[in-house]
């Protein structure tokens, strides 16, 4: 689960990470209350507005604008605050802003130039831990950086026994190029996220940029954080942070009917049971010359409930030509899941795309029979080939 940068600087601070301070606003008027707020408490006269969505690059967007006035806030508040912002990471529709996060403004000039730096930290699972990666390209596109100067990339692997290390916090510090007080800053800055890190459970931290101010602190300016989805059961402070307005609704309806879907952009909706069966039925429908439209795992229990939530959120895709649905007959029998199959399709009426079904496993000849007999427009397979076939012949 992602949520948004105010959030997540607020998830920081709770742990002694030092941030660039701000407050959230949802209208124009709160902008600036925020504004003169944030003046009382650090002084600062200048403001950066920032659009809070669940999407990187807001900045090369238009949705990061420094104001130099409370007036400016509200003038760029407004401005913000309902934009559609297309930004590299939005895809071409963009994502619609509700609420825009007013900072401090931290670049001031001084008596040393303020420097951006990267810092990550993810879990490796090819490595079995978490890694933190540091870099010098701060509020640059890490990826581009990883693709032309991957020298420019530092890792520094932690071991879950021990945890974090002290030298290994300096040995990212220095690496950075980082001396004197900064030096310090960016050991207690790396201890301090680390722990945040572990204590909300999360798969990804991205602060970037880090920033060494002109006086030497370090500050994080902008924060992406993922949440282990499985951790959300413990971590209910952050659950609620969760926006289903960032979300696609097709897959905030499919967790909510209990079951696993990605939407993808093909033309063969599919619903299986088992994340492996889905992934190879999904290869399944490459080879038979269609392009899946989603990924979905109805799990374990494969019932008349669950099968016509999937069919109901499979259907709103436009693109969807045919459907296949492909049942390992395991713990459920064949029988009930077809009995699903025809009750979801009658209780959904008019369904205009052909249905391939093929089920295999306990009881499949019963189900393909209860499939045959319904009298509905649906074809039965229990060979996966066959199944294929069936799809190719509806794409005709
Ligand atoms: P992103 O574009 O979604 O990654 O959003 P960021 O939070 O990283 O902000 C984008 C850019 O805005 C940063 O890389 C900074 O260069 C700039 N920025 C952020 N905060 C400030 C600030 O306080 N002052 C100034 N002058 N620029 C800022
Ligand atoms: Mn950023």
């Amino acid at each position: 689960m992602n949520i948004h940068e105010y959030q997540a600087k607020e998830l920081l601070k709770g742990y002694g990470v030092k941030i660039q301070e701000g407050i959230v606003a949802d209208t124009p008027e709160e902008a600036v209350a925020a504004a003169k707020e944030l003046n009382k408490s650090t002084g600062t006269e200048w403001y950066v507005v920032k659009a809070q969505i669940h999407a990187g690059g807001r900045g090369k967007g238009g949705g990061v604008k420094l104001a130099k006035s409370q007036d400016e806030v509200k003038e760029k508040a407004s401005d913000i605050i309902g934009m559609q912002l297309v930004t590299p990471q939005t895809g071409p529709e963009g994502k619609k802003v509700n609420k825009v996060l007013i900072c401090q403004d931290v670049y001031y000039p001084g008596a040393n130039e303020p420097k951006e730096y990267y810092l990550g930290i993810l879990l490796d699972r090819a490595a079995g831990c978490d890694v933190i990666m540091a870099s010098t390209e701060g509020g640059m596109d890490i990826e581009t950086v990883a693709e032309e100067t991957p020298e420019k990339i530092i890792k520094e692997r932690i071991n879950p026994s021990v945890g974090l290390q002290a030298f290994q916090a300096r040995k990212v510090a220095f690496a950075l190029g980082l001396e004197g007080q900064a030096f310090k800053e960016m050991v207690k800055f790396i201890f301090a996220l680390y722990k945040a890190y572990q204590g909300a459970d999360a798969s990804l931290f991205e602060i970037n940029p880090v920033l060494k101010t002109s006086d030497d602190q370090i500050l994080a300016v902008d924060a992406k954080v993922n949440i282990d989805d499985n951790a959300l059961y413990r971590q209910k402070n952050l659950a609620e942070m969760r926006d289903i307005t960032e979300e696609d609704p097709a897959e905030v309806e499919a967790s909510e009917s209990g079951l696993n879907y990605v939407k993808l952009d093909g033309n063969v909706g599919c619903m299986v049971n088992g994340a492996g069966l889905a992934m190879a039925t999904m290869d399944i429908i490459k080879l038979s010359g269609g392009d899946p439209a989603n990924f979905l795992d109805v799990g374990g229990s494969a019932n008349a409930k669950t099968v016509e939530a999937g069919f109901r959120i499979i259907l709103k895709d436009p693109k969807v030509k045919a459907i296949l649905i492909n049942i390992f007959g395991g713990i459920v029998r064949c029988d009930r899941v077809a009995q699903g199959v025809v009750e979801a399709y009658k209780n959904i009426g008019d369904i205009k795309v052909p249905i391939i079904v093929r089920l295999q496993g306990t009881n499949a000849e019963e189900g393909a029979k209860i499939i045959e007999e319904s009298g509905l427009k649906v074809t039965s397979a229990i060979v996966l080939k066959d199944a294929a076939e069936r799809v190719k012949e509806a794409l005709a």
